[in-house]
Formats: structure tokens, sequence, C-alpha cells
């Protein structure tokens, strides 16, 4: 007889992507991302990175079969209603998520095909890559490349509104069920929108996401978030670029690098500027 009270629960979200010990993206990212959204988060990780704010210095990919050992573990409580997925590291790891995907395909899955970092780190093999985009993107609900991710991914130049547009339509041609292709280091930041029949343009940031770190693995979070709290993809996709430009609105300094995104604005609302700065401990004598 279990004698705790029972609280409403919370849905369960599945992050599968890489430790970035800064907490400014990857699986950390993804955690306080599910967190501002009232919704639980548990997360399978695919590697560990070294890095702070200034770049990722090196990658140490899981073993595939810890990997699927974790993913199974966590499924076995039966309450996962989403999945978001990263940083793969290897094409054995890609290999994994694609069986996990295909034997949970009710699962909504939003899948950020994260192929290195803004500071040029590897954070997906060739053949890893290949393997995402021949298997992975058609198992996906929802896939959201950034412009140099899309040109990858269908071997197109992607440097224009225009170019992300065909760029979009052509990851649907390659089975992609819809995809958000991001345009935030533009010149003109524009985001493109396709699901096979509703294709849309709107505006991104008019803060310059340059110098930001982090905020691919949270726009594809706050996706997943709101689908598990059951919106639609479209409303999904709108809210997290809301979210997205809120956190980068609020983001403050962890370091002489990049800014990480503030994922948990939403606790710090009414809080005293006093009460977000660093706190200045008084030596002990
Ligand atoms: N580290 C991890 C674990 C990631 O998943 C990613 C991006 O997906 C990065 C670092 C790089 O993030 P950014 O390019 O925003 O710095």
């Amino acid at each position: 007889m279990n004698h705790f009270h029972h609280n409403a629960s919370l849905p369960v979200i599945l992050t599968v992507a890489g430790f970035d010990p800064s907490g400014g993206a990857g699986t950390a990212a993804d955690l306080k991302t599910f967190a501002s959204h009232n919704c639980y988060g548990v997360a399978a990780i695919t590697a560990l990175t070294t890095q702070n704010t200034q770049g990722v210095s090196a990658v140490e990919p899981v073993k595939s079969t810890m990997l699927r050992d974790c993913l199974e573990t966590l499924l076995a409580d039966g309450q996962i209603r989403a999945v978001k997925v990263g940083m793969l590291a290897t094409r054995s790891n890609a290999e994994v998520v694609c069986e996990f995907l295909d034997s949970n395909a009710a699962l909504p899955a939003v899948l950020d095909p994260v192929l290195r970092s803004s500071s040029g780190m590897e954070l997906l093999d060739a053949a890893g890559f290949e393997f995402l985009r021949d298997h992975l993107l058609e198992r996906a609900l929802v896939v959201t490349p950034n412009t140099e991710e899309a040109a990858a991914l269908t071997s197109l130049k992607v440097e224009n509104v225009e170019s992300m547009k065909a760029a979009a339509r052509k990851l649907v041609e390659m089975g992609a069920r819809a995809v958000v292709v991001k345009g935030g280091h533009l010149e003109k930041p524009v985001d493109v929108y396709f699901d096979g029949t509703e294709l849309e343009t709107f505006s991104a940031d008019r803060v310059k996401t340059d110098n930001f770190h982090g905020t691919g693995c949270t726009f594809s979070s706050a996706i997943a978030a709101n689908l598990a709290l059951g919106r639609h993809l479209h409303d999904s996709v709108m809210l997290a670029k809301a979210y997205v430009t809120e956190a980068i609105r609020k983001a403050y300094p962890t370091g002489p690098g990049r800014l990480p995104l503030n994922h948990l604005f939403r606790m710090q609302q009414g809080a005293r500027s006093a009460d977000l700065s660093p706190a200045v401990a008084e030596p002990v004598h």
C-alpha cells in the first residue's frame, strides 16, 4: 500500500542528447526547458562533452549498448509522452535511436539534426549523419535543422529565405513529416515552417543569435514539451519560438563566452534584480 499522496501528474518527456556540463545546451538545457513548461524530464545521454561558454573542447560518446539499456529502462516505467532527439555523436547511437522510434511509433518525436557546435566541434560522425538523413528524418514528427544542417541534409545551398523554402520542401520529399528551417544566423533572421501543405515564414529573433549557446536544443525541447501538453504541431512551434525569444531576452552571462539562454525565466518573474546577480560571499574569518 502506497501512503504517498498522489498529485495530478505532469507529462513525462524524454530527451536523447549529449551532456553539456556548462548547462547551456544538450540534456541540461532540455530538462530545464521541460521543467519550465510544467513537464517532467528524463534523459538518455548519448555523449559526454567538455565545454564552457567559450566552446566545446572534447566529446566522449556513450556506448550504444549503454544507450539502448538506458532507453529500455526509462521506457519500462511506461509514462513517456514525447521525445526530443538531439546530439547523437555516432552512427551506432543513431541506430539505437532508430530502433527505439520504430518500437514506439506513436510517440511524437522532435528531431534536432545536430551536426556540429557553433564553435566548430563535430557532434555527429559522417556515417551517423548519413544514417540520420536516410532513416531518422522520416521517423520524426518534425525536424528542426539550422541552415547549415538543412544544406548538409539536402545538398542544396541554403543561405536566404528562398533557399530555406526549397530545402524545407526537399526535406519533406525526402520523408520528413514536417520541418522548421531555422534562419537565426542569417542577415535577416527568418524561420521557415513546412508540414507538407502549409508553408509559413515567420520572422525570428531580432536579437542577433550568434552570441547565444544552446538555442537549437532549447527550441526543439520546447516543441516537444508543447506536444506532450497536447498542443498541435503548428501551435507547438509558435509557442516554442516565443519561449526561446523570451529566454534569450532574459539571458545573463555565466562566463566570458557565449550566453546560455535563461531557461527558467518564468520562475524568476517578480524576483528583484539583486536576487539574480551573483552572490558576493563575505570572507569567513
Ligand atoms: N553541446 C551539446 C551537448 C549539444 O547538444 C549542442 C548542440 O546541439 C552543443 C553543445 C552546441 O550548441 P551551440 O552550437 O548552441 O553552442
